[in-house]
């Protein structure tokens, strides 16, 4: 249960440890969302030229992948995540949304109030997915987290890694926070070892 890493990230996270899941890399993550939360029945939305793993894993539950096309090649944030046309992607079987922020690979992000007010406007059966690999790379070019959204937004889960910003890799950790209800259903889910 990584009792200890989980006390010390909860205090500098500002959350309880029950937000917490840890991951064998947030890849693994990515894969445990997809597990629990899809079906063939259901479908989920990430953006063209997004993280590559998106598709893989909502493929991999049978679900429908929704691609949204990305911002345009002369816009402000060149091949980015177009939120607005992600969010009117969403149906009635869409149960997650993927947004890498910053993304990888385009190196682009969507500005705080932009995206806090996409997700608030989000149906409730839909969760986002918050993807923070590269965010210690682009906080100095504005670039925020979504951590602190968490109280007001509990359909938000937040991905963070070591791998990135930490080097650290080989060593396979991430972790996601989110409401203690979406952590409890990864958890269950989350092979005893990882
Ligand atoms: C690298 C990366 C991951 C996965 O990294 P892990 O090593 O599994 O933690 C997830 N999302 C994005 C956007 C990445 O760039």
């Amino acid at each position: 249960s990584a009792h200890q890493l989980k006390q010390a990230l909860a205090a500098p996270l500002g959350v309880a440890t029950g937000c917490l899941t840890l991951g064998n890399g947030s890849n693994e993550l990515l894969l445990l969302l997809a597990e629990t939360f899809l079906a063939p029945q259901a479908s989920a939305v990430c953006s063209q030229y997004g993280f590559a793993i998106y598709p893989l894993v909502i493929r991999a539950t049978g679900a429908r992948c929704i691609e949204v096309p990305a911002c345009a090649a002369d816009s402000a944030m060149p091949y980015g995540h177009d939120l607005a046309a992600m969010a009117r992607a969403i149906s009635s079987d869409t149960r997650l949304v993927f947004i890498a922020n910053p993304n990888n690979p385009t190196g682009t992000w969507a500005a705080d109030a932009e995206l806090r007010a996409c997700i608030a406007a989000l149906p409730q059966h839909t969760l986002v997915v918050l993807d923070e690999a590269y965010l210690e790379f682009a906080a100095l070019s504005g670039c925020g987290s979504g951590l602190a959204w968490l109280g007001e937004l509990p359909n938000l889960v937040v991905l963070r890694t070591f791998s990135k910003g930490y080097g650290l890799a080989g060593a396979r950790v991430g972790y996601a926070v989110s409401h203690p209800e979406v952590a409890d259903a990864l958890n269950r889910i989350r092979p005893a070892f990882n």
